[in-house]
């Protein structure tokens, strides 16, 4: 298909984990490269060196602020996509470098990661440590839709990226507090258990029914409050799921 978009995997300070996700798509990732999306930037995978021109970056990891070639390329980053995903927990909030303190050689000097909204303007986030690869496969699909779909197209493509630049715009901090201040303490939360399922440390445990979260388990993913039903969805997103769905699976027939 001649019209494709063009993809990026930008990889800061993350584990590369992210991109295993992505592949983890197997075959619908090869139908997203042969369809709808050239990668043109992914030093994992290719030999392009210098960031270039792309309409959506998916960023992983952090930033680490006392490394400068790190904060020229986020910002280089910016300047050159469309639309700038950050792709997992440690883009979208820091997660297990969080934690980090410096100290260790060779750079004990790098002490400081920063989620990348804290030094640009982030249009979608997808949490999760590691993020589901279905969801990553979700928003290539999606964002081919809206920059390369009919007005229909588009318009469900909006209702699907909506809530995920709505969590960009939400902010660059999670824990597992978040489903106790937003969801508990609001007199939401419905005992589903998703948030524990969701949890990549088994940080949350369901006490009569409701979440209890050990802190210091929490590597700080964002995924519990992510995955709860209660916190971030609109009904009005959640009434078209039928329709995203079937326009995805459309979308990923060989
Ligand atoms: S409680 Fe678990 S899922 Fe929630 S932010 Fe902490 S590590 Fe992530
Ligand atoms: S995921 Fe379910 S159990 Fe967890 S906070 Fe949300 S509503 Fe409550």
């Amino acid at each position: 298909m001649a019209d494709k978009i063009t993809v990026g995997h930008v990889h800061m300070s993350g584990c590369t984990g992210c991109l295993v996700s992505f592949a983890d798509n197997y075959e619908g990732l090869l139908t997203i490269l042969d369809k709808y999306a050239d990668l043109v930037y992914c030093l994992t995978l290719a030999d392009v060196r210098h960031i270039p021109e792309m309409d959506v970056a998916l960023v992983e990891g952090s930033v680490c602020i006392q490394d400068h070639i790190a904060v020229e390329e986020i910002i280089e980053t910016r300047k050159n996509a469309k639309i700038v995903v950050a792709l997992g927990a440690c883009a979208c909030y820091g997660n297990i470098t969080r934690f980090a303190r410096g100290g260790q050689q060779n750079q004990p000097q790098h002490e400081s990661y920063l989620p990348i909204g804290d030094l640009i303007d982030v249009d979608v986030y997808i949490p999760g440590c590691a993020p589901t690869p279905q969801q990553i496969r979700n928003v290539c699909v999606m964002a081919y839709l809206l920059l390369k779909g009919n007005d229909e197209q588009k318009a469900l493509a909006g209702a699907y990226l909506t809530p995920l630049m709505n969590l960009a715009k939400a902010g660059t901090e999670a824990c597992g507090c978040d489903v106790m201040y937003n969801v508990i303490n609001q007199g939401l939360c419905m005992g589903c258990g998703s948030c524990a399922a969701a949890c990549p440390v088994r940080a949350i445990t369901m006490v009569y029914g409701k979440p209890q979260v050990e802190r210091d388990l929490c590597i700080k993913c964002g995924a519990c409050y992510a995955q709860c039903p209660r916190s971030f969805f609109s009904f009005d997103v959640v009434n078209q799921y039928e329709g995203i769905i079937d326009a995805i699976d459309a979308a990923l027939q060989p």
